[in-house]
């Protein structure tokens, strides 16, 4: 009988499910979106139950336009987005509100209290985070003081709380298990990620139970069996990782110094620090990597807030392009931007200049630009924003970059990922699944049950679709990335420029 694992994929906009095979081949997938809910400005929430009705409707979908049953499932991986917190009620299984979703600013008030109490530095040295909304500390806090009852209820035991990952798993077990995997608990920024335990202190700090917390594991092993009525046999649930981690795993990134970038919306850079946990001088994070031994390993991220976001930018508010692929032929229309640079800084910008206030701009404009310079500029930006990450990561770690390993929708711009390379002056390598996040899902519940046998098995799988080796001459580069510094100047100096 023909098996598969099963990858749960369940993002910020939509559910998906992939059955992948032994060669890491996809076999079949379903995809569902699901509704946000936007309260007040700057307020994101979603149902928890509508979260798990689309995880599992895909789930059975995926199975069964490929006519297969729970008997031909070795197990389920699941990966999720991270931060977004959900609390239920032990005995019911009801959320006892909506899900805060780990874009929901809310709680940045609390942000600033913390750093008036000074408690900032207790939480940076014991999480590894930059105290922030996104987390889900201060989203859990936020309900047990706002949903009435609840906090009496918590006090008896009553209430679990949850990252995505949680809660799916809870209800796939029909309220059987109470977990999480290390990746998801060091994104709660109540996870001590030196001792690997719950910090009692900072949970204290927050007034949150620890009642609450589900029990933390490694991310590949065997948590539990889904519930018979659910999929006819139970199937084994071995494998469990935040998206970006699990992107980092499902790229074989498993060595330090290994680093995989995601072009998104925005821009997600990983990098493999091994068993040391590298404290950054200049913002990125330090989190939990998903690996299959016993002691996790760890990472450094940092993010790019606009990147694919600026092409969608010059889709939608410019009318520059009629579609996001359509970039690549303005790119290759012209020799270069002519010196245009666009510093696409619409919500400010992160590491390693982090300034909330800055806002963006266009620069270098003489008569001859036009819009191939400007929509080249715009891509071009992208590479530069990772440029600069990779700059401070390779800093922060002292490790040396060897090559970049690239996913995500704009990673399909053959000019962008030259460009990167250019910059980098390492290979950047595409692989042919761009799938990674659900592969590293599926590869982490597939070493558990013997599906696969080693990384070794798993990384014979990882095959390359493209290389892009660094080209460009030492005196254009230097050229080029003066100029951008030149343009983040003067983006940084937009700063307060529209506060009156
Ligand atoms: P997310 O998971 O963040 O929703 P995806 O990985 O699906 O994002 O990537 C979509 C983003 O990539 C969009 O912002 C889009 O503008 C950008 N994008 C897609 N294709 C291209 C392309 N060929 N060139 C440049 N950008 C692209």
């Amino acid at each position: 009988m023909k098996q598969y694992m099963i990858a749960l994929d369940q993002g910020t906009t939509s559910s998906r499910c992939i059955l992948f095979d032994r060669s890491g081949g996809i076999c079949s997938m379903a995809q569902k979106e699901f509704g946000q809910i936007y309260p007040r400005p700057g307020w994101v929430e979603q149902d928890a139950m509508e979260i798990w009705s689309s995880q599992f409707s895909v789930m059975t979908e995926a199975m069964s336009k490929i006519g297969v049953s729970g008997e031909n499932i070795a197990g389920i991986g699941i990966t999720n987005q991270r931060e977004t917190t959900i609390l239920w009620n032990r005995i019911t299984g009801e959320p006892v509100s909506h899900a805060i979703v780990w874009q929901c600013r809310r709680t940045s008030g609390q942000i600033e209290q913390i750093k008036a109490d000074g408690f900032d530095s207790v939480i940076r040295k014991r999480t590894g985070l930059v105290p922030d909304a996104y987390f889900s500390a201060t989203k859990i806090a936020w309900i047990l003081e706002h949903v009435p009852g609840i906090r009496e209820q918590a006090e008896r035991g009553e209430i679990l709380f949850g990252t995505v990952d949680t809660w799916l798993v809870w209800k796939l077990t029909g309220g059987k298990v109470h977990v999480t995997d290390y990746t998801n608990a060091s994104r709660t920024m109540l996870f001590d990620i030196h001792k690997l335990e719950w910090d009692l202190e900072i949970l204290d700090y927050f007034h949150i139970p620890a009642s609450l917390l589900p029990e933390v594991r490694p991310s590949s092993e065997i948590y539990g069996y889904s519930d018979k009525s659910l999929t006819g046999t139970g199937i084994p649930i071995s494998g469990i990782a935040g998206d970006q981690q699990a992107a980092l795993f499902g790229q074989c990134c498993f060595k330090a110094g290994e680093m995989k970038n995601t072009y998104g919306t925005g821009c997600f850079l990983l990098m493999n620090t091994g068993d040391t946990p590298v404290n950054s001088s200049n913002g990125l994070l330090t989190t939990l990597a998903a690996g299959t031994e016993k002691r996790p390993q760890y990472a450094l991220e940092g993010s790019v807030f606009v990147a694919g976001a600026g092409i969608q930018w010059l889709r939608d508010e410019m009318g520059l392009i009629r579609t996001a692929a359509e970039s690549l032929e303005c790119c290759r229309a012209v020799r270069d931007t002519a010196g245009v640079y666009v510093v696409p800084a619409f919500t400010g910008l992160g590491a390693p200049y982090w300034d909330a206030e800055a806002r963006g701009i266009i620069t270098g404009l003489t008569r001859g630009a036009g819009r191939n310079h400007i929509v080249r500029a715009a891509v071009e930006a992208m590479a530069y924003q990772v440029y600069d990450l990779v700059q401070v990561m390779k800093q922060d770690s002292g490790l040396p970059l060897l090559a970049l390993k690239t996913d995500g929708g704009a990673s399909a711009n053959d000019f962008l990922m030259q460009f990167q390379a250019d910059l980098l002056g390492v290979p950047v390598h595409r692989p042919s699944c761009i799938e990674t996040t659900a592969l590293g899902a599926a590869y982490l519940a597939g070493l558990s049950v013997g599906f696969w046998q080693d990384r070794e098995d798993i990384r014979r799988n990882w095959s390359l679709e493209s290389c892009f080796e660094p080209m460009m001459e030492e005196k254009t580069k230097t050229e080029l990335l003066g100029g951008w510094k030149n343009a983040v100047k003067k983006c940084l100096e937009t700063d307060g420029v529209n506060a009156d």
